[in-house]
């Protein structure tokens, strides 16, 4: 029986869908050398090398290389497939091992694959004193914290006054970032079919004055999450591995983006497997 646990967007990708490839590695000695064997092999094949618009982005290392990758890559995600090698322990985004490499290449210059496309998380700055509209794009999570100190923010849930949050930060991420920083914020573990948002607190004050829900909660498409300053308008954002600062903020704004990105299957990888062989054993 065929395997649907992955939304599967083209079953039959045409030939000669994978002409042009780049690969992005973590650096080290082994990553970079498989780089290269990767490189050498998939040119004698007759791939061309193309870091402008590639067709199929290769990550050597491990998930945090594949945010790399997707985030140089991000103009060009409606086009562009990733597939993730890991050179240390088993990841999320990178599920070929370094062994697996001559089958992985073979795979790619005989061009049967899949492609399945997961959610993002796309989040919105709006300042106080510009019209300027600063917008990321987060494969993992954004998180929003003060510029100093504890972070004080009202947080509307479709324009609607949620609650008043007093703590350390807020942490909204995708579901495959689900079984990253926000599993430590004791987040649930969302399947990448649910096109949704989560937003966990980061250590927030709850006492007789300030309330919040103190749950996870899960957004669907269209429901837009703002998160506004109460007093100091400086916050501290990352996406995935990127941190920013931003400067008198009226709100910052989270949903599920219209953008997804695009991942090439060559043997199916279900999701539940992954979180059992990672966390479990
Ligand atoms: P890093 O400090 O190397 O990453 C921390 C760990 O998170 C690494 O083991 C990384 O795997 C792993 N990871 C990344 N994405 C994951 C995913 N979707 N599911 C499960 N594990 C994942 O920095 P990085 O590699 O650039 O990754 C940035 C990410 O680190 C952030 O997006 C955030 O999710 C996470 N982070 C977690 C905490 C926390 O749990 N307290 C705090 C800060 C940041 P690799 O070793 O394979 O790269
Ligand atoms: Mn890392």
């Amino acid at each position: 029986m065929k395997d649907k646990d992955e939304t599967t967007v083209a079953d039959d990708v045409a030939a000669n869908s994978l002409r042009t490839f780049a690969v992005e590695t973590r650096g080290d000695t082994f990553s970079n050398a498989l780089r290269e064997r990767i490189m050498k092999e998939l040119i004698h094949f007759h791939l061309v090398y193309d870091e402008t618009a590639p067709d199929l982005v290769i990550s050597v290392g491990g998930d945090g290389t594949l945010l790399q990758a997707f985030h140089r890559y991000l103009s060009g995600l409606s086009h562009t497939a990733f597939v993730g090698v890991h050179t240390g322990h088993l990841g999320f985004y990178a599920d070929w091992t370094a062994e697996e490499v001559d089958e992985l290449v073979e795979s790619v210059v005989r061009k049967s694959h899949n492609i399945v496309e997961y959610p993002l998380l796309r989040v919105a700055v709006s300042y106080s004193d510009t019209n300027e509209l600063k917008t990321y794009l987060a494969l993992n999570e954004c998180t929003i914290r003060s510029g100093e100190g504890l972070l004080a923010a009202d947080v509307l849930i479709r324009g609607e006054k949620f609650e008043s949050f007093r703590g350390d930060g807020l942490c909204f991420s995708t579901p495959t970032g689900s079984t990253a920083y926000n599993k430590g914020l004791a987040g649930a573990i969302i399947h990448p079919s649910l096109a949704s948002i989560q937003l966990t607190e980061i250590a927030s004050i709850n006492n007789r004055v300030f309330r919040t829900l103190g749950s996870p909660l899960i957004l669907p498409r269209h429901h837009h999450c703002q998160v506004k300053p109460v007093n100091d308008a400086r916050f501290s954002v990352t996406v995935d591995h990127l941190s920013t600062l931003h400067d008198k903020v009226k709100y910052i704004e989270c949903s599920v983006a219209e953008e997804r990105i695009r991942f090439a299957r060559f043997r199916p990888l279900p999701f539940w497997r992954r979180v059992r062989d990672s966390f479990i054993g």
